[in-house]
């Protein structure tokens, strides 16, 4: 059936980066049939009317660096820094992960993402049992690009965790022949990071992924002890080390990004990568501040992520947003990031992180319609002047989202999730978590 979205003011992301004011949207099938003028027309009779008026209609969200398999442990790993953060916490509580408790924080993470506007994410796994991530993507009918975490290397691996270098590599695989371009999952190989990957594993992985046409998708210089350890087993800088495994390109997603040489910020323009900056988590892991207006200055492309649950601690693309809007200004100056290049980076930029730059990330006929209503007609939102962008970016927040469209379904209905119980979603998180959290 057709759905007319009636008098919204729509942010078309379009190549004229054009907003309309009291415009229609026609949504039919999956996709996005008219924009603006006409689109009213075109509608068929019987066309399901969804009122708009007050309303930014903006492309779904779009997060390049997620890891549902942490929602679960959120709250329970605070103060400390990235190195200490995995091996006293993060990497003890996935190792403890079984399909159960996967599952919760699965759709855990899902149910938030869509409740905030996001519709599609890449996402990072533990290393086991990743079909459940992708079934309960699946089940809410959002876009998940993911895959298993690689972990082969490193003494410091709880034993649940490590993996041998084939079995790894054949896992990931196997995964990639069942979930990749199935519905609306795609899969993307993730060695973890450097640091728990073998010279094999990262050698091997690029050369699988590419063969199977997925995308690559790791952390690249997120920590300065971290950027140490590295040194001291390569002899060189992470990103270049990346780069030496052929882990870098225009199918390649790098999440943060926070120290690089000027060597590296070169090599990750010449390469065509994607950086994806998580602005909570740099802060809450005290790992720094990755600097973004020289990456766009640059040419360097850039997308926006959550990173996980324990080290943000929330998946809401609206603090992201705002975060990166606000962090580089003193450095950068108060022009730097404005609302409308972060908006960007927030849909565009992560649709092309995620390979999807021709489906999704802006509203334009043809494209998948992927959408989020977002209301500015509450307290803090009011007036919005002239400045559509920066009310989204600057003032709006998660809870102002009232609907959500996922490939043309309208998973978010007037504040009430569609695809997900959320009630039973937060009584299962609380008590898988707390099950999870005794086993250790
Ligand atoms: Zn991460």
């Amino acid at each position: 059936m057709d759905q007319l979205i009636v008098d919204a003011t729509v942010v078309t992301l379009d190549p004229a980066r054009r907003i309309l004011h009291g415009a229609d949207v026609l949504v039919r099938g999956g996709r996005i049939e008219a924009v603006g003028g006409g689109a009213a027309a075109q509608a068929a009779a019987g066309a399901e009317r969804i009122r708009a008026s007050g309303k930014a209609l903006i492309p779904g969200l779009v997060q390049a660096h997620v890891h549902l398999c942490q929602t679960l442990f959120r709250n329970r790993a605070d103060g400390l820094e990235l190195l200490d953060w995995l091996r006293q916490r993060i990497w003890p509580f996935e190792a403890a992960h079984d399909e159960r408790s996967l599952d919760a924080s699965a759709r855990l993470g899902i149910a938030e993402l869509i409740r905030g506007g996001t519709t599609a994410i890449l996402d990072m796994g533990t290393a086991r049992h990743t079909d459940v991530i992708f079934e309960a993507a699946e089940g809410a009918g959002f876009r998940l690009t993911g895959g298993k975490a690689h972990m082969d290397h490193g003494a410091d691996l709880p034993a649940g965790l490590r993996e041998a270098t084939e079995a790894s590599l054949r896992e990931a695989e196997a995964l990639c022949g069942r979930w990749h371009g199935k519905g609306l999952a795609r899969y993307a190989f993730a060695p973890r990071f450097v640091l728990s990957c073998s010279d094999g594993l990262l050698r091997e992985v690029a050369q699988l992924a590419r063969r199977l046409g997925a995308r690559l998708h790791t952390h690249a210089s997120e920590n300065a002890a971290e950027g140490e350890a590295v040194r001291e087993r390569f002899g060189a800088p992470n990103i270049e080390v990346l780069h030496r495994f052929g882990l870098t390109g225009s199918d390649v997603a790098l999440a943060h990004c926070v120290w690089p040489t000027e060597g590296e910020v070169e090599l990750l323009r010449a390469t065509g990568s994607h950086v994806v900056h998580c602005p909570a988590s740099n802060l809450k892991l005290a790992s720094g501040i990755a600097p973004i207006p020289d990456f766009l200055a640059r040419g360097i492309h850039v997308a926006l992520g959550a990173d996980g649950a324990p080290c943000n601690n929330d998946l809401d693309a609206f603090v992201e947003m705002r975060l990166a809007a606000l962090l580089h200004k003193p450095r950068f100056g108060p022009g730097a990031m404005p609302a409308a290049q972060v908006l960007e980076l927030a849909t565009l930029g992560g649709a092309r992180a995620l390979g999807l730059e021709a489906e999704i990330g802006s509203i334009e006929p043809g494209k998948r319609a992927d959408l989020a209503l977002v209301d500015l007609q509450r307290l803090h939102t009011t007036p919005i002047g002239d400045d559509v962008c920066g009310a989204i970016v600057h003032a709006a927040r998660s809870s102002d989202v009232t609907d959500v469209w996922i490939e043309g379904r309208r998973v978010l209905r007037d504040r009430a999730l569609t695809t997900l119980d959320e009630e039973r979603i937060v009584a299962t998180a609380r008590s898988e978590s707390d099950r999870i959290a005794q086993t250790l």
